[in-house]
């Protein structure tokens, strides 16, 4: 599976970003995946927990919100959730939807670093 390759964009992101400010060690890494993104959570925690030995997230937490699927409903005329990943159909007047307008992210959120002890 990709998980792997995708934990490791983490990581180079988190790296990065933690460089940019010194080289705080990385307490935890919010993601949002949406359910039609293809990742399977369980799968990237599990590459994760190998990807980040050595690194400066060797401690580091992934925080994963879970996103569903959202469509917009030309009957109902608004954002309504689906009904499943196999049937975007609204979840409340089952109006097929060509629209999905949430649940295919994949993107880092937030980090959060640990404090840099000052030095003169
Ligand atoms: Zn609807």
């Amino acid at each position: 599976m990709h998980e792997l390759s995708i934990a490791l964009s983490i990581i180079d992101i988190a790296c990065e970003e933690s460089h940019s400010r010194g080289d705080a060690g990385v307490i935890a890494v919010h993601l949002k995946i949406g359910r039609m993104s293809g990742v399977v959570i369980e799968a990237l925690l599990s590459a994760f927990e190998i990807a980040r030995e050595e690194t400066l997230l060797a401690n580091a937490e992934l925080k994963i919100e879970d996103v569903l699927v959202k469509v917009r409903c030309p009957k109902c005329e608004c954002e309504q959730l689906a009904d499943s990943i196999q049937c975007l159909c609204c979840s409340v007047c089952g109006t097929l939807s060509p629209e999905i307008t949430e649940g295919c992210e994949l993107e880092v959120v937030a980090m959060e670093l640990e404090p840099l002890e000052l030095t003169q």
